[in-house]
């Protein structure tokens, strides 16, 4: 995603940070028992306060990844395979995931979002235990780690970032299969920018700092635009432990490389189904927000 879309996307999740765990449920779906949820959602309130009172560092720390720590190449995708696509995909499959009875293979050099999600949950985790212990981090820094973290989760619904054919083929990549041209990937988050952009500014959420920076909304705009009294429902929360964090934000990748597979189809991949693009932005953003407030609530309820 872009520099807007990542800042507005956290600032739409501190806003149903505590609305959205109403109908918190379990990673099966399940409903969370009444008196957890109203723990967690007590808990997910005074996070939501904390949060409020350091807004000031989301522009900067939630955009960071991209512009100044730069591990876009390997931390910001999980570009997978299936033997759909490639013939010879167990010539490059270094990794094997499996979900619903479904192979997803990983080649080498090709990501490891999910390990960076699941490491910077647990560095954050580390750091309220010491400051518990002997004050060793400030709020301020900790509330900083916790918008880094954005970044990462918010990428990980980027369908172009789980599939391999969003890159060019090349050394250690499936060759019997189709790529897609690499013009694609600016171009749909281009168009989720400018959705998002001036709904952001309406709002108070994104400060206009380039004239490029439009006011007028755009046909995506309605799709990206979530009112706390209307949309409440769209917004899926699960109650995670921290040993679920990996297979969680594995799985969250393989969901992305299903709706990649939508726009960009098997036998001709730079066909892109526009149709598809306009039906799956809803999910994505809705899910955007509800796994980031997932994430977090699991990492702040567990030190509390
Ligand atoms: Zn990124």
């Amino acid at each position: 995603m872009k520099h807007n879309t990542h800042i507005y996307l956290a600032h739409k999740s501190i806003e149903f940070l505590y609305d959205s765990l109403g109908d918190l449920r379990q990673i099966n779906g399940k409903k969370v028992n009444a008196r957890k949820k109203q723990k967690i959602r007590r808990e997910a309130k005074s996070l939501q306060r904390i949060f409020i009172s350091h807004l000031d560092r989301i522009s900067e720390a939630s955009w960071a990844p991209d512009d100044i720590i730069c591990d876009k190449s390997i931390f910001h995708i999980f570009k997978l395979f299936t033997e759909d696509e490639f013939s010879d995909f167990n010539d490059y499959a270094k990794k094997t995931y499996k979900l619903n009875n479904k192979n997803y293979y990983l080649a080498s050099g090709s990501g490891g979002l999910p390990y960076k999600i699941d490491h910077l949950s647990r560095i954050i985790s580390d750091m309220l235990k010491l400051r518990k212990y002997n004050d060793s981090f400030s709020m301020q820094q900790i509330m900083y780690q916790f918008f880094l973290l954005s970044h990462y989760i918010i990428d990980a619904h980027v369908p172009m970032h789980c599939d391999i054919r969003d890159d060019n083929p090349g050394k250690n990549k499936p060759k019997n299969g189709k790529y897609y041209k690499d013009r694609w990937h600016g171009k749909l988050e281009q168009i989720w920018e400018k959705a998002c952009t001036p709904i952001g500014i309406s709002e108070g959420i994104i400060t206009r700092e380039r004239s490029k920076d439009s006011l007028d909304k755009t046909s995506y705009s309605p799709l990206v635009t979530f009112d706390i009294d209307k949309d409440v429902k769209d917004i899926k929360t699960y109650c995670l432990e921290p040993r679920d964090l990996m297979d969680y934000t594995i799985r969250l990748c393989i969901n992305s490389k299903e709706r990649n597979l939508r726009l960009f189809p098997i036998s001709d991949p730079n066909d892109m189904q526009e149709k598809e693009l306009k039906k799956l932005t809803r999910k994505i953003f809705a899910d955007s927000i509800g796994n980031l407030v997932s994430i977090w609530v699991c990492i702040w309820c567990q030190n509390q």
